[in-house]
C-alpha cells in the first residue's frame, strides 16, 4: 500500500510554495491508490507559531485535501525520538558534543555542502555526564546514493559533504533529520514528494534509515517556487498566505507550476472536478528537474 505524506512546519500560514508541495504529494499518493498522511513538523517548538497548525489544516480542507488517519504532531513524540537516539548511543554511533557554534567555526578546516564541517573535536575527549551537550551522528566516508524520481541520481559521501550531524541539540530539541526518519518509518511512508530544498537532506536520512534497519522510501523532489527575486517562498521572504476566496484559480496555478496538463475548459470545473482530473491525469515525469548553474 502506497503511503504519501505532507509535513508542514507550523511556523506561519500555508503559502503558494507549500500548496505546490501538498498538491504534488497528494496527486502522487492518490493516483497510486494510496493513503495521504498529514504530519505537523513542530519538533522545534521554539519556531512554532500559536494557532498555525489549525490554520494549516483549515486551509488544506478549504482547498479540498482529505488526509487519512490521525494527524501526527512531532512535539508529542519526543519519547520515540529519545528511544532511537539511545539505540544509536548504545551502538556508539552517536556521541556528545559540547562545542559552541564559534568553536566549530574556529576549529573547522573543511567546507561541506552546507558550510563548515564539524572536525570531530568531542570524539577525542570525554564529556562530563552532567554537561548540556548536543548529540552527533558519526558519518562515514562511503557514499550514500539514491535515485530521485525527478532529480535523478544523487550521491554524497557524508563524512566529507556534511560531517557528523546533530541528532539532538544541547537545548534538548531533536533534529529535523532524526524526527523525520523516525516518523516516516513508523507511519509506513513509502513515497515522499517534497520541495527540492530538502534534496541535500535525503542522503542523511537514508544513512539513518540504514543504521536503524528502516526501509528507504522512494523520493521525488519538486522545484521550489521562488519570488521575483529568485528567493524560495517562505515566511522569511514574506510569502503571502494562500487566499481563502480564490481556491480554484490558485489550485490551477499550482498544477500549472507542476507542468500538469489541464482541460481547456478547466475554468468551468468545480474544485472537486479539478481534483478528479488532476489525480487521474497526474504525470510526475512532467515536472522539470531543478536547473543547476
Ligand atoms: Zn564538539
Amino acid at each position: 500500500m502506497t503511503r504519501g505524506r505532507f509535513a508542514p512546519s507550523p511556523t506561519g500560514p500555508l503559502h503558494f510554495g507549500s500548496l505546490v508541495a501538498a498538491v504534488a504529494s497528494y496527486c502522487d499518493a492518490r493516483q497510486r491508490g494510496g493513503k495521504w498522511l498529514l504530519r505537523i513538523e513542530d519538533v522545534d517548538s521554539t519556531r512554532t507559531i500559536k494557532g498555525a497548525s489549525d490554520d494549516i489544516m483549515r486551509t488544506l480542507a478549504a482547498y479540498g485535501f482529505a488526509w487519512d488517519g490521525e494527524v501526527v504532531y512531532q512535539s508529542r513524540r519526543s519519547a520515540l525520538y529519545q528511544q532511537v537516539l539511545q539505540q544509536l548511543q548504545a551502538r556508539a554511533l552517536a556521541y556528545a558534543c559540547t562545542c559552541s557554534r564559534k568553536e566549530i567555526a574556529d576549529s573547522s578546516t573543511r567546507q561541506g555542502i552546507e558550510g563548515a564541517i564539524y572536525p570531530g573535536t568531542c570524539l577525542r575527549h570525554a564529556v562530563a555526564a552532567d554537561t548540556a551537550a548536543a548529540w552527533r551522528l558519526k558519518t562515514q566516508a562511503a557514499p550514500i546514493s539514491f535515485s530521485d524520481a525527478i532529480q535523478g541520481h544523487q550521491q554524497h559521501a557524508l563524512a566529507s559533504a556534511i560531517g557528523d550531524f546533530v541528532l539532538k541539540r544541547a537545548d534538548g530539541v531533536f533534529s529535523y533529520q532524526l524526527a523525520v526518519v523516525v516518523d516516516d518509518a513508523l507511519q509506513g511512508v513509502t513515497h515522499i514528494v517534497r520541495g527540492a530544498d530538502l534534496l541535500n537532506s535525503t542522503t542523511r536520512q537514508i544513512y539513518l534509515q540504514q543504521l536503524l534497519g528502516y526501509p528507504t522510501p522512494q523520493y521525488a523532489h519538486i522545484p521550489l517556487v521562488t519570488n521575483g527575486d529568485g528567493q524560495k517562498l517562505s515566511k522569511q521572504t514574506l510569502a503571502q498566505a494562500l487566499p481563502a476566496d480564490n481556491v480554484k484559480a490558485t489550485l490551477i496555478a499550482a498544477l500549472l507550476f507542476l507542468q500538469q496538463t489541464l482541460p481547456d475548459n478547466v475554468d468551468r470545473y468545480s474544485v472537486d472536478a479539478i481534483w478528479q482530473w488532476a489525480i487521474s491525469h497526474w504525470r510526475l515525469p512532467q515536472i522539470p528537474p531543478v536547473q543547476h548553474d
